[in-house]
Formats: structure tokens, C-alpha cells, sequence
């Protein structure tokens, strides 16, 4: 299955196949499939499909993929404007009020 292509060749993704251990995480939390395994380690196969969610660079033990995460999904950006404290997608958009509630510790009220 292909995912939608959100602009061509901008996504700050990259791996540093000489780390990858071959692990898998990366590709067990990309919900996109950008990533595949490629000879015992893992490879980009579909860049642009990449909606740069950071999910892989935040699983990934040994640093060997790196992404500019918080741009990328649209319907995060668009559910987080509408004052929606959780998204149809797989990632969600902290406003400045929930994030300054979570670092002191207390509890964002929903919306
Ligand atoms: S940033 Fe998200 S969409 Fe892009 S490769 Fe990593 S897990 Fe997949
Ligand atoms: S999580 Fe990192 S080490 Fe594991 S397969 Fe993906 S890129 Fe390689």
C-alpha cells in the first residue's frame, strides 16, 4: 500500500545504515511504512511518504535514524488549531497551554 505524499523530496529524514542494528523498531512504529528491511538492516524506501512523526528516531536504540519531527502531519496541525486535545492520526500537536501544563505537572483540561 502507498501513503500519501505530503511535498516531494523535503523531508528531513535520514539513517545512518552503518548504525542500524537491524532491529525493527523503526519499522514496527512507522505508520507509514517509509522504512523496510534491506539486508539484515533497514533502508528508506519511500521517503516522501514520511510524515516526520519522530516516531522512528524515538525508538530507534542506537541513533541511526534521525528526523526533524512536529511539521509533518497535517491533521495533528489542523486538530491541534481546532482546539482538539487528541487527533484521528497517530500523533498529536501539544499546544503552548498543554505544554506548559504538562511541564509544571498539572493537567490539561481537555477540550
Ligand atoms: S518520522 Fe514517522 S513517518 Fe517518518 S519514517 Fe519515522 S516513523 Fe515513519
Ligand atoms: S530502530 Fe534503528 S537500529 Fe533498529 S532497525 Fe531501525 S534504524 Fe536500525
Amino acid at each position: 500500500m502507498r501513503f500519501p505524499v505530503y511535498l516531494h523530496n523535503v523531508a528531513t529524514l535520514a539513517l545512518d545504515e552503518d548504525k542500524c542494528t537491524g532491529c525493527g523498531a523503526c519499522l514496527d512504529v512507522c505508520p507509514h511504512a517509509v522504512l523496510v528491511r534491506h539486508n539484515g538492516r533497514v533502508r528508506i524506501d519511500d521517503r516522501d511518504a514520511c510524515m516526520e512523526c519522530g516516531a522512528c528516531a524515538t525508538n530507534c536504540p542506537v541513533q541511526a535514524v534521525t528526523v526533524q519531527s512536529g511539521v509533518g502531519c497535517a491533521m495533528a496541525v489542523i486538530n491541534t488549531a481546532l482546539g482538539r486535545s487528541s487527533s484521528s492520526c497517530c500523533c498529536v500537536i501539544e499546544t503552548s497551554e498543554q505544554k506548559a501544563a504538562n511541564s509544571s505537572g498539572s493537567t490539561a483540561t481537555p477540550r
